[in-house]
């Protein structure tokens, strides 16, 4: 394509590249060059091809850029950054197959599309594998996480990347690719999960992380099924080969920054992210880096809620947990709006601390319900939820995930 043509840059990330030459050496149309500075992209020379983007080991290469139609950054202009241009987007979904770009837009969708990281997050690599081109995991293990009379057969499955670098951030999705073809003979479609282990891994320092993974059995209507994606990945056996796409997602991030506290609401396997921010949080108590965390769970009843007893056993000040179980019997149901509600003072204080970052993840319906109930903590402390959310979303503190 002429650079006239261009709506989209390809650029480098002089912030977290390493300069390690991988791009240079791997691309082949020779659109990738160098001064003592950084590594830039000619735009005149390169092609799309994305040679250079599974090799990159930190993820700098991946930035597609939004420019002025025919209007590319200049060599000399990317020599002379020190990060890339503050107006252009945290990370492109551009390269990102179609079925991913359809599930992430739809995941955020109800509360007016993905909000960009927190300011101190760290940046994710996004994009590093495709259908094309996916890298095999091999199950390292696979353990249920329901108790045996439980209704869901919820899996924490354990994938290790023997070796080779992947690296992920919390709040990171990942593509599952489930082998076969559908009844029509058309390969199945992706599947994504989040990442239920912090970025150092499950196993820390081995390249492997976790998922959180529900076999589905019945419909949104109730309806028997057998969910390929799922009941595929609920089977697997340790040894057993697996395709993985991504890492995708650049905005469901956690803060790194001292003394930040995270508000976390979630119902069901919604808990993955939660878990990996949680666990992420909890390896580095002996910092003391200050900052708080508060967990909203919600699920039918105890053997249902996925990491049940390892958060049973966290220290109370290390992390404030309400549980929500809706069928219990002989307890009234309850849902995570009303453990907000219960809970308006402490969620009242933290939706006006600006270190606090808010975080949603599971079925779509209860986005309503909590939209609905921090509404009513804002009106029981005089305070207005339709201000409040736009500076939340606009401050980056407001995060969403459901399916
Ligand atoms: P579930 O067991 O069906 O439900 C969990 C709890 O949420 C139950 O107590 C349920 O109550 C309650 N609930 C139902 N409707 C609600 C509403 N409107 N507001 C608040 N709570 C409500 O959940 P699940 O099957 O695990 O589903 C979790 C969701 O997370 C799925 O949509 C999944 O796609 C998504 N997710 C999964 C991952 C992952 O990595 N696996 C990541 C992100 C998101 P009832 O007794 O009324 O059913």
């Amino acid at each position: 394509m002429s650079t006239a043509e261009l709506v989209k840059q390809h650029l480098i990330d002089p912030g977290i590249c390493i300069r390690c030459n991988t791009c240079e050496e791997t691309c082949p149309v020779k659109a990738i060059t160098h001064d003592s500075r950084n590594y830039v992209v000619k735009a005149e020379v390169c092609n799309d091809c994305r040679a250079c983007v599974p090799p990159c080991p930190t993820g700098a290469i991946d930035n597609w850029f939004p420019i002025a139609p025919g209007k590319p950054y200049t060599l000399e202009e990317q020599y002379a950054w020190d990060e890339l241009p503050a107006a252009a987007p945290v990370a492109t979904a551009v390269g990102e197959p179609d079925d991913v770009a359809r599930l992430t837009s739809a995941a955020t969708a109800g509360q007016g599309g993905p909000v960009a990281a927190p300011w101190s997050a760290e940046k994710p690599a996004v994009n590093l594998y495709n259908e094309r081109g996916p890298i095999t995991a091999t199950v390292s293990g696979n353990f249920r996480l329901t108790g045996e009379g439980a209704s869901a057969d919820i899996r924490h499955i354990v994938l290790d990347f023997g070796g080779v670098h992947f690296p992920l951030l919390e709040g990171q999705n990942i593509g599952i690719v489930p082998p076969g073809t559908d009844a029509q003979g058309r390969p199945h479609h992706v599947r994504l999960y989040s990442v239920a282990s912090p970025r150092d891994g499950e196993r820390p320092g081995y390249h492997n992380c976790a998922l959180t993974v529900k076999r589905v059995t019945e419909d949104h209507e109730k309806k028997p099924v057998k969910g390929v994606c799922s009941n595929y990945l609920c089977d697997l056996k340790k040894g057993d080969k697996v395709q993985v796409i991504g890492p995708f997602g650049a905005n469901f991030l956690m803060p790194n920054h001292p003394g930040s506290s995270l508000m976390m609401i979630c119902t069901g396997t919604g808990s993955a992210p939660m878990r990996a921010m949680t666990e992420r949080r909890r390896r580095r108590i002996d910092l003391k880096e200050g900052g708080s965390l508060m967990l909203f769970f919600g699920a039918r009843a105890p053997d249902e809620l996925p990491y049940f007893g390892p958060l049973m056993k966290l220290p109370k000040e290390f992390i404030d947990i309400n549980f929500a179980f809706s069928r219990v019997p002989g307890q009234p149901k309850q849902y995570v709006q009303d453990r907000i509600r219960e809970r308006h003072d402490d969620v009242w204080r933290r939706l006006n601390d600006a270190d606090c970052y808010i975080y949603l993840c599971g079925l779509k319906g209860m986005e309503k319900g909590v939209d609905e109930a921090f509404r009513d903590v804002c009106r029981r402390h005089g305070g207005d939820w339709d201000k409040l959310l736009p500076q939340l979303r606009e401050k980056s503190r407001y995060h969403v995930e459901t399916y």
